[in-house]
């Protein structure tokens, strides 16, 4: 039997099991896996680890915030994504004024199709002018808009009973709703108070958002999906507070799901004590925290209270970020850090080489359950029949990371000078080599949108 192309001799490591074998591929799926394979074209992973594709739910690419526009475009992002082993991100849709949610999808398609070198998907945004128009749900998810982005904070933020309103129209479509949940109104008094007793330098953007303001909206939002009786996935849990809510959420048997992100991971809140402009980088929401929520959150990932990893890469520039150093204050910097290159990496060499997460989790955390939870039905497994979204990674390989080696389309890096351990060196996206002995050599335009959805 000839394929199209084999991968020999890796070890395959997938969320339940790890074992040598090849993996053979006919056109864009995977078609065998087996010993002795083989076929026109074969890549020796002989000593390397070949997993799933590692799939971001959460990515904001050419995004417009205020008056910045997140600086990665569908190209260069998911350029960056490949290069650091992603086959599939989810980015989002905002509903203009007057437009319809399928309007406002195909608006979205029309810059994305042409530009992505991989997979990807589309959460739909319901903000606060949508509530009226949730009679159009039912046709975002036909339309492949599996999940439903729901602000607590900021100007898309819903009140309450908009929350238990938009929840209750996700839940007759059978959709998954994702949610930023803090808790706005104590925050917008802490920054007002901070403000107004001179405190602008970005160490007070931490000290504006508590923890336990994070954790309390979680479990607001947690209760009301139980009320309605449905499924929900908590944005970037940054703290004990929050992955507590959500451990007691599940063991109460409900079906709440959470996800942290390698900013939180990695760097902790010192960093907005950096002089001048560069205490402003590190600036997201919710904030990076304490060592003790760092440590709190590799726990909840080890026991399994956290399901997943992604990345919120939204990168602005330095000078954008400086702007609300130089011009305003804490409050106005555009929030958002990159990522979406390391994410694959940084959870294998920080989780895996430090002893805290199997190999198998790795792949569940960042393959395996984000789409299964995502509804990407035929990827993040290996798996005949499934799409063949494959990274083939040396695990040996150290990296030095820095603006200057990594291809975000963004001039600087939260890990700049960061030593870790294990690198994507081939990336293959439905059969095509993408990336190749960690070179990019994938297409623009070659990536589809996937539509999503839930078959139970
Ligand atoms: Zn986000």
């Amino acid at each position: 039997m000839n394929y199209d192309l084999v991968i020999k001799n890796g070890r395959i490591i997938t969320a339940h099991t790890s074992f040598t074998a090849d993996i053979a591929i006919r056109g864009e799926q995977i078609a065998a896996i087996g010993q002795n394979l083989s076929g026109k074209r074969e890549i020796d992973a002989a000593g390397k680890l070949v997993t799933p594709g590692a799939v971001d739910i959460h990515v904001h690419l050419e995004m417009p915030i205020g008056k910045f526009t997140s600086s990665d475009d569908f190209f260069t992002g998911t350029r960056a994504a490949a290069l650091g082993g992603t086959t599939a991100v989810v980015d989002f849709i905002e509903r203009q004024p007057g437009e319809t949610m399928l309007a406002a999808l195909a608006d979205r398609r029309v810059l994305a199709d042409p530009k992505v070198v991989i997979d990807y998907g589309l959460h739909m945004t319901i903000g606060p002018h949508d509530i009226a128009h949730l009679d159009e749900v039912p046709a975002a998810y036909a339309a492949g808009c599996g999940s439903f982005k729901l602000y607590m904070a900021y100007g898309l933020r819903l009140t309450d009973d908009q929350i238990f309103k938009a929840l209750t129209a996700i839940r007759s479509v059978n959709g998954l709703p994702v949610v930023h949940a803090e808790n706005w109104d104590v925050i917008c008094t802490l920054i007002a108070k901070n403000l107004a007793n001179g405190n602008t330098a970005p160490r007070f953007h931490p000290l504006s958002r508590p923890a336990i303001m994070e954790g309390e909206a979680t479990g607001r939002i947690i209760d009301i999906a139980a009320l309605v009786g449905t499924r929900l996935h908590i944005f970037h849990v940054t703290c004990g507070e929050t992955a507590g809510r959500i451990a007691a959420a599940r063991a109460r048997g409900l079906p709440i799901t959470g996800e942290t992100c390698p900013q939180y991971l990695l760097i902790t809140q010192e960093a907005y004590d950096r002089p001048g402009a560069a205490g402003a980088l590190p600036v997201c929401a919710p904030p990076i925290r304490t060592q003790d929520s760092q440590d709190a959150l590799w726990r909840a990932l080890s026991k399994g209270d956290l399901q997943i990893v992604t990345t919120d890469h939204c990168p602005f520039t330095r000078a954008e970020k400086a702007t609300g150093i130089t011009l305003y204050d804490f409050s106005q910097i555009p929030g958002g850090v990159p990522g979406i290159e390391t994410r694959f990496t940084a959870v294998y060499s920080q989780g895996v080489r430090r002893g805290l997460l199997t190999e198998n989790q790795w792949v569940d955390i960042c393959c395996t359950t984000p789409a299964k939870l995502a509804g990407f039905n035929n990827k993040g497994d290996i798996v005949v029949g499934y799409d063949a979204d494959l990274v083939i990674f040396n695990p040996e390989k150290e990296v030095t990371l820095s603006a200057a080696f990594l291809h975000e389309n963004v001039d600087w890096t939260l890990y700049e000078g960061m030593a870790l351990r294990g690198w994507t060196e081939t990336t293959i996206s439905r059969g095509r080599v993408i990336v190749d002995d960690g070179e990019f050599v994938g297409e623009m335009g070659n990536g589809r949108f996937v539509r999503r959805r839930f078959d139970d």
